[in-house]
């Protein structure tokens, strides 16, 4: 009785299996807690590292008693966690984010909502939610546009860039006629992101503002300190994230994306209700990680603010390169097609004798284009070093400079 109880105060939960859930287990057990993975896929990123893998769908109940069992807390790696298996969970463990925080941010719609409701600019936009939406005037005031889908978007998928009014049912029926967020599209000059954490007792603190580089939608380059980013509009940044996270009454860590427009301005984008993408650079060049943050938030152990201690930049490695390396000779377009036998690994020894790299691999077998295989991170004494090794990395990549 007492040994069980004793070590489920010292096991957390992860719904999800994908990379930010493996690196949240490594923070987890460097501070001695054992982690449980729910993810139905039988060869996951974090299942692999996880000390107990539970396979079942993610609202399976049995599972998740399973996990109510075992665990004292339990947080989520990825946006589109069914609410309903937090709610289930909450009855019996610490859940952070909760439920309502992690809808907020499932649904474009109630995200901008949030975001109005908080005083956060976000871009003009209306809801596309039937054919009458799709051809009412009231569309011509927001284009050339971009069309979301509501839900279930996520590196660049599910949104379509719309040229002019006559063309916007086509491109609503393209997206399934499903409930759609239609956005004027913004002249960007810069994007960047702000990683807040916020302690159950209301502390706050933040990761440096990181200025981010997307190519066909996906993130491709992150640097922190943000080269083109004035110290005003940085300190705007942060206070606008701070406000998102006090708005929900946020636990854990919440990413929000920032548009820099051409005057200076700044519009939220959207809101991830876990560690980032753009917050990876953390585990190497600052005094405490995004995932040191998720696990405090969780547990419930203060929060202190990261120091930048090196300079970063962060790469993120695609399955592309697994493919770009090697002589195509495969005339198939369709390059999804692409399987094993044409892939070959990038020269790792190559990247790892330039100064200050950190290799990170998710351990997933399959390069696929488009899938997140890794990232490296620079790290150099300032922002100029950090950029030469890293655009020499890019080169050895065979990535375009930044
Ligand atoms: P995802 O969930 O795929 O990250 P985003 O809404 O962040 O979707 O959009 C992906 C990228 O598309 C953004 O990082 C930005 O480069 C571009 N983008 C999105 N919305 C707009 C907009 N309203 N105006 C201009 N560019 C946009
Ligand atoms: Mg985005």
């Amino acid at each position: 009785m007492t040994a069980v109880a004793a070590s489920r105060s010292q096991t957390l939960g992860v719904l999800g299996g994908g990379q930010l859930g493996r690196m949240f287990v490594h923070a987890a057990q460097a501070h001695g807690f054992r982690v449980v993975v729910l993810e139905p896929d039988a060869a996951s990123p974090a299942g692999a590292a996880a000390d107990v893998h539970l396979r079942a769908p993610y609202t399976d109940a049995a599972a998740l008693h399973e996990l109510q069992r075992l665990c004292r807390a339990v947080t989520t790696e990825f946006e589109n966690v069914p609410a309903a298996a937090l709610h289930e969970l909450a009855r019996t463990c610490v859940v952070a984010p909760a439920a309502s925080a992690v809808e907020i941010c499932q649904h474009r719609g109630l995200e901008k909502a949030a975001f109005a409701a908080g005083g956060v600019p976000c871009a003009p936009h209306a809801l596309v939610q039937s054919s009458a939406d799709a051809h009412s005037q009231r569309m011509a005031a927001l284009q050339p546009g971009i069309l979301k889908t509501s839900s279930l978007g996520y590196d660049g998928k599910g949104q379509v860039a719309v040229s002019g009014l006559a063309n916007l049912p086509s491109v609503w029926a393209s997206l399934g006629s499903v409930p759609c967020v239609l956005e004027q599209r913004l002249p960007l000059r810069h994007e960047i992101s702000v990683i807040v954490a916020r302690g159950a007792d209301g502390q706050v603190v933040n990761l440096p503002v990181q200025q981010n580089l997307h190519r066909e939608g996906v993130l491709s380059v992150t640097q922190v300190p943000a080269p083109d980013i004035d110290a005003a509009t940085a300190v705007r940044a942060v206070a606008l994230a701070c406000r998102m996270a006090e708005a929900l009454q946020y636990v854990g860590v919440l990413c929000t994306e920032f548009f820099v427009l051409a005057d200076g301005s700044l519009v939220a984008n959207e809101m991830a209700p876990r560690p980032h993408n753009s917050g990876h650079y953390s585990i190497d060049a600052c005094d405490v990680s995004q995932f040191d943050l998720q696990l405090r938030a969780l547990v419930g152990w203060p929060l202190a603010t990261p120091r930048l201690h090196s300079a970063a930049v962060m790469l993120n490695l695609l399955g592309d390169l697994w493919f770009d390396a090697v002589p195509d000779t495969d005339t198939d377009t369709d390059t999804d097609t692409e399987t094993d036998a044409s892939a070959r690994a990038p020269d790792w020894a190559a990247l790892l004798a330039l100064p200050g790299v950190h290799l990170h691999l998710y351990g997933k077998a399959e390069p696929r284009r488009g899938r997140k295989m890794g990232h490296l991170t620079v790290t150099a004494p300032d922002a100029a070093a950090a950029r030469a090794t890293a655009l020499r990395a890019a080169a050895l990549l065979g990535q375009a400079p930044f």
